[in-house]
């Protein structure tokens, strides 16, 4: 049976526009295990899309086949808002040129509001503690009356995701190895391990339980650290697994590196079960998981331009320099120049490109640590 394409309508902004959101099932409605995927979420990201491209013809073929066992939403391109978004014959896909808003944030916190209704029947059953928990932001979500586009997004693609077991929000970065962001109730669990063992992840890295900055991905695992803190006496399990991929650069997209993605991608989907077969063995994991905490987050303290020294997936050392940044006016050769090095021992994970602009308090590139740093603005911050 051929994948069933769906297609959610956002409401009109202006006369004579509207916009919709494509997305597609695989396996039934209610399988478990329910995996959601989505790309794009900052509109002009485009290697998850490109790796979704190549997965699908496989899920179709699976399907074809009757191997799903549980139930694949895909939306390749979540964010038509972003999409549209050209200006001065640029791409500007991050922030909602309305709201100023970054796209992967403000999602929706449902705890609140899911405490209110079954809170007082969390019991010792953790199955049915998942059950009630997933009814009841499903009728949370239903009662919203998201008013603009933007709000319509939100609402319509949690309803799509929240009661998942696995969610993957597919980023990149502007120059980056490939490696992810998840939460330290997360990362325990083999599910995100093995994930970032089949993709090759450069870096792994956790944040607390639930950031502040509501994320796609945050807002999923959150839900459940939330009410179990709220919640002790009662068995709340982390039923949903959600974990923000940055799939390398913004430039990484082709239909090898597609290609490869999509082939990890559905041997993890058979390693969690999603689709029957014998998944080949796992691959080393390359780095284990480092805390937010150790990240060093190199900011600018100036301006002029950059120039690295190291590329992105290099392992660094403390001390050693990242990047220069140049001012162009100054005659003074190397005295022209402004250091910047490692605060630890760890992986140049993701930096801007030579010949950017840099100033004051912009972030010029971040490094996976393993050991906590003195907190300095922003660094504990997920800025994807
Ligand atoms: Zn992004």
């Amino acid at each position: 049976m051929p994948a069933n394409i769906h297609s959610i309508e956002l409401p009109s902004m202006t006369p004579g526009s509207h916009k919709q959101i494509k997305w597609l099932r695989f396996g039934k409605a209610g399988a478990r295990p329910k995996v959601y995927m989505q790309a794009a979420i900052h509109a002009n990201e485009m290697p998850g899309t490109m790796a979704l491209h190549h997965l699908m013809p496989q899920l179709l073929e699976a399907e074809r086949k009757g191997l799903i066992v549980g139930e694949i939403i895909v939306v390749p391109t979540v964010n038509p808002i972003g999409q549209a978004q050209l200006v001065g014959n640029v791409h500007a896909g991050r922030y909602n040129l309305l709201s100023n808003e970054n796209f992967n944030r403000n999602w929706l916190d449902l705890s609140d509001a899911v405490a209110e209704r079954v809170g007082k029947r969390l019991g010792d059953d953790g199955q049915a503690n998942v059950k009630r928990i997933r009814k009841a932001a499903h009728e949370v979500l239903g009662e919203m009356k998201p008013l603009n586009e933007l709000q319509t997004l939100r609402v319509e693609i949690m309803k799509l995701s929240v009661d998942s077991d696995y969610v993957l929000d597919l980023h990149c970065d502007i120059h980056a190895a490939l490696h992810l962001f998840t939460s330290e109730c997360d990362w325990p669990n083999g599910a995100i391990r093995e994930l970032a063992a089949d993709l090759g992840a450069k870096a792994s890295l956790y944040n607390e339980s639930y950031a502040r900055s509501l994320t796609f991905s945050g807002v999923h695992a959150g839900l459940w650290g939330r009410l179990r803190d709220r919640y002790a006496q009662a068995a709340i399990p982390q039923a949903c697994m959600s974990v923000t991929v940055e799939m390398r650069s913004q430039f990484d997209v082709s239909d090898a590196l597609g290609r490869s993605d999509a082939d990890n991608l559905y041997r993890w989907l058979m390693r969690r079960g999603a689709i029957k077969g014998q998944a080949q063995p796992l691959p080393r994991l390359l780095s284990p998981a480092m805390p937010m905490s150790g990240m060093d987050v190199g900011y600018s303290q100036g301006t002029g331009f950059l120039v690295f020294h190291v590329k992105p997936g290099a392992r660094v050392k403390k001390g050693q320099a990242i990047c220069d940044v140049i001012d162009p006016a100054s005659a003074l050769g190397p005295k022209a120049r402004t250091a910047y090095k490692s605060q630890t021992d760890g992986i140049l994970f993701s930096c801007r490109l030579d010949g950017y602009l840099s100033w004051p308090g912009q972030v010029m590139y971040r490094i996976a640590g393993s050991q906590p740093l003195p907190h300095r603005l922003g660094a504990s911050g997920l800025d994807d």
